[in-house]
């Protein structure tokens, strides 16, 4: 683990027991992007996705590093407005409300992604009664098996998300026809995948998106300013690599892809990639049982806190944080060079971590790490099952002025 968030736990840990606590490395965090930000093309920009970790001192981390902001309801927008008035916003996700398409030309955003023919309707509809101009990107689900497959896959097969490709030229014409003088259109987005591996199989998806939109262009004799090529970089949870963005910057560079693109600017919008690495759950662990020759050590906290591993069925990878101090006159119950489940606080057999975990030495009192729970963790849980207390959020920054 990183040796920064392990020396943070040990000095914090013993002003709140049990403890119990989200903790983001928001320094990492903001030097990861600036990395990746050295070799990305020109004309080519980066939003971040914030349903992967809405969190405001990361949407404020991220502000000045990323282009904007890819938002998918009316409190993500406003989520990020209150951080800037001003920045780049994307606003998409399926079955926009009115007041929400009202909201987002309120607030100004810079590209609605357009999800269906009603949607397109409605919008056309709306922006004529504000006598507001608007910008948009069509979402298409194109139909196809030549998208890789992920455990997560929103296109290439039905699916609500987006259009298919047979609708662009009706959306099109809704678009020009002479009652609309208020949508515009500007390009498309393509958001086919989450937690893909592979960067060369990106780099086809990119490619096919790029095919695609060279053909429609043609076909309905459109300019296309932005294709939004989505997120979906990966974040591997056991002992394979994440998604290589060096690898997939340098595949992009070299194959000549982008200048098939003649001025169209490329967009990509994640979420996991970007955040899943500065996130760290930590919890104390409570007591430790022996149940027909199985070991299970209990935490302060668990999914409802960090609903990932139950909801993907996986092992979340986890170190521990020895904590010396015994302070009751009983005996302390350890584990040594064993195999042991890391649980959860909650009455169900839902409540796993990590099932079977090899480890050297647990104790109660020494506290469990979630390594990368920086996305899709807090905010998908579900809090209120069961009514225990929260966790304590803290922040690593440069100038360590936490709590
Ligand atoms: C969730 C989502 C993203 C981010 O996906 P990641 O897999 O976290 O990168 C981007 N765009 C859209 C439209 C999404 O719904």
């Amino acid at each position: 683990m990183n040796q920064d968030v392990q020396q943070w736990i040990e000095n914090h840990h013993v002003k709140h027991q049990p403890f119990c606590a989200y903790i983001y490395d928001l320094t990492g965090l903001s030097r990861h992007v600036e990395t990746m930000l050295e070799a990305i093309p020109q004309d080519t920009h980066l939003f971040y996705a914030i349903k992967a970790n809405p969190d405001r001192k990361i949407i404020e981390t991220l502000l000045p590093v990323v282009d904007g902001f890819e938002v998918a309801s009316i409190g993500e927008l406003e989520k990020v407005r209150s951080v800037s008035e001003e920045v780049p916003v994307l606003f998409g996700g399926p079955g926009k409300k009115e007041y929400e398409l009202e909201a987002a030309l309120q607030k100004g955003v810079a590209y609605i992604h357009v999800e269906s023919l009603l949607e397109l309707q409605r919008l056309i509809h709306i922006a004529r009664n504000m006598d507001t101009q608007v910008s948009v990107l069509l979402r298409i689900n194109l139909q196809t098996n030549a998208l890789p497959t992920t455990p997560i896959s929103m296109a290439g097969q039905p699916s609500p998300f987006g259009m298919d490709e047979q609708l662009i030229g009706e959306a099109l014409s809704l678009i020009r026809s002479h009652e609309n003088k208020h949508v515009h259109f500007r390009g498309f987005h393509f958001h086919s995948l989450s937690n893909n591996m592979h960067a060369d199989w990106h780099i086809e998806m990119i490619r096919l998106y790029i095919q695609k939109v060279e053909g429609w262009k043609k076909k309905f004799n459109v300019p296309v300013h932005v294709l939004n090529a989505g997120g979906g970089f990966g974040v591997s949870y056991d002992e394979n690599p994440d998604f290589d963005w060096k690898q997939f910057m340098s595949l992009l560079h070299k194959e000549g892809i982008l200048d098939r693109l003649e001025g169209t600017k490329l967009f990509f919008e994640p979420g996991r990639w970007l955040v899943a690495n500065y996130g760290y759950y930590a919890a104390e662990v409570i007591d430790i049982k022996k149940s027909m020759e199985q070991h299970f050590a209990i935490v302060r906290g668990g999914t409802h806190h960090h609903r990932l591993p139950a909801s993907w069925g996986h092992d979340h990878p986890f170190s521990i944080v020895s904590v010396e101090e015994w302070e009751y006159p009983f005996e302390r119950p350890e584990i040594t060079s064993g195999e042991v489940s890391i649980v959860g606080e909650l009455c169900t057999p839902k409540d796993r971590l990590h099932t079977n975990a090899i480890i050297q030495k647990l104790r109660v009192g020494d506290v469990v790490v979630l390594e990368k729970s920086g996305a899709y963790s807090w905010s998908i849980s579900h809090h209120d099952f069961l009514d225990h207390r929260r966790p304590d959020f803290y922040y690593m920054e440069e100038e360590m002025n936490y709590g």
